[in-house]
C-alpha cells in the first residue's frame, strides 16, 4: 500500500466539471485582473471568517508583507513573531525593515506563548503576528489582552487555520488586519497561488486595496509606492467553488485527527498534538513528537508512508538569517520541535483503512 502525505483527488475529482465551467466563465468575460471573480470571492470570504473586508492578493507572503506595510510598520520598528513558524512569517517582517523579534512557543502547544510574547516587548513594538500553525488557533483571548493594553496591533497568520475557531469566533477575525494563503496545499487552496487579508477597518481595508494595486485608486494616479500583489480572476473563481466545502473538508479531518488521537495514545514516546482552551482546530496538519523522528520517518518511507517536517530548520538557525545575530541554543523548545516533530497522512479523501496502516506502522515501529 502506498500512502502519499498529500492527495488532491478526493477534493478535487468530484469539482472538475465546475472548474472548468469556472475556466470558461472568466475566458468569456475577457476580465481577468481585479474583476467580479475577485470582488464576489472578496465578500464571500470576509462573510466566512466574520470580517467586514476582505482583499485578494498574490499569495500568503504578500498578505502578511502589505498588511504591515499598511500599518506604517517599518525601520526602527519591532515585530513579535513566534520562533516556531514556516519563515514567511519572518520574511515580512524582514521585507519591511523592520526588526523581527522571536518568541518561544508554549511546550504544550507549539503555538506563540502568550507568556513568551509578554516578555518579548520592548517601547519599539509595533505588532505581534501569532500563526496558528498546524490548524491550531493561538490563546488568543492572553495575546489580545496584552496586545489591546499596551496598544500593539495583532496580526493573525491564518494560512493553516482557516475555518478554526477561538470561542466559537473564526480564526482570521481577531486582529487589526489579518493574513491567509491560498497555497494549493492549505485547507483552502486555490489551483496555483493566492492569499488573502481581512479586517474590520473600512479605512485599512481602502488602503490594502492601494497597496496591492501599485499604489494607485485612480488608474495611473499612485498614492505610495504599492505593489503588484493581486488576486487572479480565474483563482478566485476556483476558490469561490472549493469554499462551500470547506467545512465538509474540515470536518473530516477533524474527524481524522480523532481517530489519531484514540489510536496512537500512549505508544512509545510519542507526544500527540494538544489543543488550547476555546480552541476548534482544523488540523492543516497532524504533528507527533518523538526523540526517534528520523528513524520513524525512514521506518515509515520503507513501507510507503509519506510525512515530512514542519519545520527541519527553524527561521533564526537558516542561512538567509545568519547575519541577524540570532544563536543555535537561543530558542531551544522551537530547536527541540524542529528535531522531534513529524506530519502525518491528514487530508479529505484519506481513507480509514489506510490511516489505520499509518497507526500500525508506527504501533510496529515502537513495538
Ligand atoms: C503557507 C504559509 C505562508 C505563506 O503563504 P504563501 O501563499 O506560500 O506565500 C505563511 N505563513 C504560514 C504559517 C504558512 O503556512
Amino acid at each position: 500500500m502506498k500512502i502519499p502525505f498529500l492527495r488532491f483527488d478526493a477534493m478535487h475529482a468530484p469539482l472538475k466539471a465546475a472548474f472548468q465551467e469556472a475556466l470558461a466563465e472568466v475566458l468569456d468575460s475577457h476580465a481577468f485582473v481585479l474583476g467580479p471573480q475577485v470582488a464576489s470571492f472578496e465578500n464571500a470570504w470576509a462573510g466566512y471568517c466574520g470580517a467586514r473586508h476582505a482583499i485578494g492578493v498574490g499569495n500568503g507572503l504578500d498578505a502578511l508583507h502589505l498588511a504591515l506595510r499598511a500599518l506604517r510598520i517599518g525601520p526602527g520598528d519591532e515585530v513579535i513573531v513566534p520562533a516556531n513558524t514556516y519563515i514567511a512569517t519572518v520574511l515580512a517582517v524582514s521585507y519591511t525593515g523592520a526588526t523581527p523579534v522571536l518568541a518561544e512557543p508554549s511546550a504544550r502547544t507549539a503555538n506563540l506563548d502568550p507568556e513568551s510574547f509578554a516578555a518579548a516587548i520592548t517601547s519599539r513594538t509595533r505588532a505581534v503576528i501569532p500563526v496558528h500553525l498546524y490548524g491550531q488557533p493561538c490563546e488568543m483571548g492572553a495575546i489580545l489582552d496584552t496586545a489591546r493594553r499596551l496598544g500593539i496591533h495583532v496580526i493573525e497568520d491564518n494560512a493553516q487555520a482557516q475555518g478554526a475557531t477561538y470561542l466559537g469566533r473564526r480564526t482570521g477575525s481577531f486582529g487589526t488586519v489579518n493574513a491567509t494563503s491560498f497555497y494549493p496545499g492549505k485547507n483552502i487552496g486555490a489551483l496555483g497561488d493566492g492569499g488573502a487579508l481581512t479586517t474590520d477597518d473600512d479605512e485599512l481595508a481602502r488602503q490594502l486595496r492601494i497597496w496591492r494595486n501599485y499604489g494607485s485608486e485612480v488608474k495611473y494616479y499612485n498614492r505610495v509606492q504599492g505593489y503588484n500583489s493581486r488576486l487572479d480572476e480565474l483563482q478566485a473563481a476556483f476558490l469561490a467553488i472549493k469554499l462551500r466545502h470547506l467545512d465538509a473538508w474540515n470536518a473530516e479531518r477533524r474527524r481524522l485527527a480523532g481517530r489519531y488521537q484514540s489510536a496512537l495514545a500512549g505508544t512509545g514516546d510519542l507526544i500527540l498534538p494538544a489543543v488550547a482552551e476555546g480552541a476548534e482546530p482544523v488540523w492543516h496538519l497532524y504533528v507527533i513528537r518523538t526523540g526517534r523522528r528520523d528513524d520513524l520517518q525512514r521506518y515509515l518511507a520503507d513501507r510507503g508512508i509519506g510525512t515530512l517536517i514542519h519545520y527541519p530548520v527553524p527561521p533564526h538557525l537558516q542561512e538567509a538569517y545568519r547575519d541577524q545575530g540570532w544563536r543555535e541554543g537561543q530558542f531551544p523548545l522551537t530547536e527541540k520541535m524542529a528535531a522531534t516533530s513529524l506530519s502525518l497522512p491528514m487530508y479529505p479523501g484519506l481513507r480509514d483503512d489506510e490511516q489505520d496502516a499509518v497507526v500500525e506502522a508506527i504501533q510496529s515501529f515502537f513495538r
